[in-house]
This record gives C-alpha cells, structure tokens and sequence, in this order.
C-alpha cells in the first residue's frame, strides 16, 4: 500500500509553522520570483533558508515551486536562483513545468530532485514516462485526471516515480495556467504567477452593435459566474486516492491564511492516519466535513476525479467565497501571573462570543470568551485592534496551546478574506 505524504501550502513562514505544526509531512513554498504565486508573501532567500531547516529539524520535506513559464530573460537568470535553492536553502525538491528550467536545474544542480509541476498538464503514462527519463523524481498530475485515469497510468510507469495530486483547494477554469484571461484583461500574466483570476469575475452577454445593453444571462440572483470552479475536496473519498497509487496528497493554497493551512493540513493528517492504521475500519469523520466547512472556500466538488466535469466541477454559483467562520486570535501562550491565555487578535472579538477551537493535537467543543482584558489587566468588553494581544479566560477548564486557533461563526462575505 502507498503511503502518502500530506503536503501542505505554505505561503508564508508563518504558514509555513503553522502547517508543520498541524501535521503536513511536507511543505510548498515559493522563493520571490519563478513561483506561480506572487500574491501569496514568498521568501526572501535568507528566509527560505531558515525556513528549509525549520522544516527539517522537525522532518518535515520543503518543495520549492519554479513552475513559471519562462521568458527568454526569466531563463537567463535563473540559475543563481536554482543554485541558492540547491545549495544554500538545500530544498528537498524544486517544481518545474518550463523545460528550459528542468534543463538548467539538471546541470546547476544535478543532485537535486525535480518535481514536475501541474502547470506541465501531464495526464498520461507515457508523459510520466517522457519526464521520469529525463530525470523527474516526480510527477504532479494534472487536476483534469480522474482517479481510474491515475490508476492505470500508476501501473504503467516506474514504482520509483512519485505520482502528486491536487486533493483538496482551488481549481483553474482551463487546464492549470493554459490561459490568458488575467493577461488579455490585465496585462498579468498568469504563467509568470500574477494570474488577477478573471475567471472569478461576473460577465453580461451584449450585442455588437449596443455594446452598453449588458444582457444578464441569469445564472442565479448574485449574476453569471460561468468561468469560474468549484473548489475541490477529497476528503470523503482517501481510500481511494490511496488505493489509485497518489504517493502525495497536496492541498492548494499558498495565498490563503494560516487558518486555511491549520485545518485542512490537521483534516487531512487525522483522515490519512486513521486509514493507514485501520483500512477495513476507516470511516470519514463528520467532523472533518464541518472543520473544512468553516475554512475559506468555495462550494466543494470532487473535480475530475469522478464525473464528467460538467456534471460536477466546472461551473460555481457563488460569485464569492464561502466563508463560516472567522479567526478571532491565535494562542501565543500563558500568562504566569494570572495563568490566563495571551492571544494575538485577528478579527473583533467581544466578551462572551462562543469560539471554536482548533489545536494542534485536534479540535475541542467551543468555549466562550468568558473575561477579557488588556495586558494591564484591565477588563475589555471587545477586542478591536488587529494584533492586539489580550488575556482571555475561557468559559471553562480548558487546554490551549501556543498556535490554538479561536474563531467564530459569522456571516457569508464578513471579514477580511487573508485570515481564514
Ligand atoms: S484566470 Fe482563472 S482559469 Fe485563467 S489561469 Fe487564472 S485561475 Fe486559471
């Protein structure tokens, strides 16, 4: 039996931490240029180093995404840049999907390991075949490939020859990248990593000659979001993703919070776990189901796995996010005088809200904010200030430890998107 890694985004070195310490096995992440996602913070080299060797003290493996398509000028400094990932950061993996990249890492760094990128769209054996031959460790499928499609191309290529699957997050509307919406409407282009995803946008119907007469095509009350996906998960169906040979299950991600990271990396861990300990026994847990509700998402599909897209993936009805609950703070950790909690505010809290709770061991029933104050002990009846810390008893006895997440559940569109 394949035992899969869990591999989770991390966008940031606070991303980074926190998908580490909620249980990835391995990592993502992006240096400032070459990645697909120069939206998400990135590291500066200095802290892609640090970053790298946080990672390995803790075993945790660090792929570093170079999945540009590369310009004749990209290309011709990217060396210096493969060379301090190889060597300085000494990354466990880069991801490519341009072959003047692959070419360049082969010979920069001829002992690195090279991860083919989804943005590469390979969907079949002999693709696998093509990249394992020319010096891939790995290949990371692209999103189009149904789970019997990957099982069979599992069988026709080497057993030494990792196979990556997007499992759970975002899709993209065409073949990942293979568009230039963002670059026709923008001038960003989206295989240079600035993709402004006009796939998301609303769009109207006109007739040529009364290009002001914008003629709603009614998709639901909120307008027409034809372009844009569901997002996937997989979380019901790991058994068979399991069974279908995918050596790692990635979770899309690396612009969305910390939050983000924490609950779906702690999802993913507690479901691949429980299924290699008991195959026979293993049920999915509602509980997963309801964390992975509570993160920033839009409607959840299975994608390409199972049905013909159209049946299933392609086309959202929501014009935005879906998005039940809201971080309030972050445990940082106890104060010794009071013995109460120190948390660094992430939305408005008020005195007596309900707070889910997710730790890194796992999640609790929620507790209520019972008391509040200012590090002077002065008594709060709201915490407005984003990163302000504050004291907080809870309503009960209760085990918080530095990097618990307290959120609350709020409406569709409240709050501020970066911190779920
Ligand atoms: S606009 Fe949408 S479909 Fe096009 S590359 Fe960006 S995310 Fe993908």
């Amino acid at each position: 039996m394949f035992i899969p890694e869990v591999l989770s985004p991390a966008g940031d070195m606070d991303k980074l931490k926190t998908a580490i310490a909620y249980g990835a096995d391995a990592v993502y992440m992006s240096g400032k240029n070459f990645g697909l996602r120069t939206f998400s913070g990135n590291f500066e080299h200095d802290d892609m180093k640090q970053a790298v060797a946080y990672a390995h003290d803790r075993g945790v493996k660090c792929y570093v995404t170079m999945n540009i398509l590369a310009l004749e000028d990209d290309i011709r400094r990217v060396d210096d840049e493969i060379d301090y990932v190889a060597h300085e950061a000494k990354a466990d993996a880069v991801l490519i999907s341009d072959p003047g990249i692959f070419s360049r890492a082969k010979k920069v760094a001829p002992d690195l390991e090279l991860h083919i990128s989804t943005q590469a769209s390979v969907t079949n054996s002999e693709a696998c075949r093509f990249w394992y031959e020319q010096g891939a460790k790995r290949i990371v499928l692209a999103r189009e490939c149904s789970l019997e499609q990957i099982r069979k191309i599992r069988e026709n290529i080497p057993e030494d020859l990792e196979l990556e699957a997007f499992i759970h997050g975002a899709m993209c509307m065409s073949y990942s990248g293979r568009c230039i919406l963002s670059n026709y409407f923008t001038g960003r282009r989206a295989n240079g990593g600035a993709c402004a995803q006009p796939c998301r946008w609303g769009y109207y119907l006109s007739e040529e000659k009364r290009p002001e007469d914008k003629l709603p095509i009614e998709q639901d009350e909120h307008g027409t979001y034809i372009l844009s996906s569901n997002d996937i998960c997989m979380i019901e169906h790991v058994p068979e993703m399991v069974k279908a040979g995918i050596n790692s299950f990635k979770i899309e991600g690396r612009i969305k919070g910390a939050y983000y990271a924490a609950a779906t990396t702690k999802v993913y861990r507690e479901a691949v776990d429980l299924y290699l300990k008991d195959p026979e026994g293993y049920k999915t847990d509602a509980k997963w189901l309801e964390l992975l509700d509570k993160v920033v998402h839009r409607d959840y599909a299975t994608g390409f796995f199972f049905d013909k897209p159209i049946d299933n993936a392609q086309i959202g009805s929501e014009r935005t996010y879906n998005k039940p609950a809201f971080v309030v703070g972050v445990v940082e950790g106890t104060d010794e005088k009071t013995g109460m909690y120190i948390v660094s505010q992430r939305n408005k809290l008020y005195r007596g809200d309900t707070l889910n709770v997710l730790k890194p061991d796992g999640w609790e029933e929620p507790v209520a904010a019972a008391e509040i104050y200012d590090l002077d002990m002065n008594p709060l009846e709201s915490v407005p200030h984003p990163q302000m810390k504050f004291l907080m008893k809870p309503s009960r006895q209760i085990d918080l430890p530095p990097g618990t997440f307290l959120s609350r559940d709020g409406d569709k569109d409240e709050g501020i998107l970066p911190n779920s």
